[in-house]
């Protein structure tokens, strides 16, 4: 395999790949390289496909976009887990006090954490490093730097929605965002 192929399957491996439940509920967002891994163990059947492959001299894999697990897993929770990614993608990568979206980015707790401010979805958000070091200890009041948006808790769906771009349409179905494909119609239980 030429060099330009390998780091073009490096690209695709790193491709995101909707990870469904056994009743097709949307679980968590993984990379290609772990699905494929995860289909060759035989724990996931793949829904749908990108257009694209992987290949190497001797093999070609469909490259999956929408896989499903073979076996239930019990999570009745919609939360998103609290990280930096997901806060980024939250905050659409955008400073929420000056909405600029390039430099530095760093993570302000909107009520400093010194004057009990918490790690919580509804306390943190994303600032660029001057706006943050503007801000220094201060509320958005005491600062004069509202906020652009009320921080809210993400719920799932709407968290995997904004992983949808071009290449992601495939995904639409399994997140609500077109008609429902035939396999999820009757399924919307657990949603409720
Ligand atoms: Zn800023």
């Amino acid at each position: 395999m030429n060099a330009k192929a390998i780091s073009m399957n490096g690209l695709l491996l790193n491709r995101a790949v909707l990870v469904l439940n056994t009743n097709y509920a949307p679980l968590t967002i993984t990379t290609a390289k772990r699905a494929i891994c995860l289909h060759v163990t035989e724990k996931i059947d793949i829904v749908e496909s990108y257009l694209e492959e992987i290949h190497s001299p001797s093999i070609k894999y469909p490259l999956p976009s929408v896989v499903k697990l073979r076996a239930f897993v019990h999570y009745n929770s919609m939360d998103v887990v609290l990280s930096r990614r997901n806060l980024l993608q939250r905050d659409n990568h955008t400073c929420q006090y000056c909405g600029k979206i390039s430099g530095k980015l760093t993570i302000d707790h909107v009520i400093p954490r010194e004057r009990g401010g918490r790690d919580l979805w509804e306390n943190l958000v994303i600032a660029c490093s001057p706006c943050n070091l503007k801000k220094n200890n201060l509320t958005p009041e005491e600062a004069g730097m509202p906020l652009l948006k009320h921080p809210r808790r993400p719920n799932r769906i709407h968290y995997f929605q904004k992983f949808v771009k071009q290449h992601q349409t495939g995904w639409k179905p399994y997140l609500f965002m077109e008609t429902w494909g035939t396999t999820i119609k009757n399924n919307p239980s657990y949603l409720t």
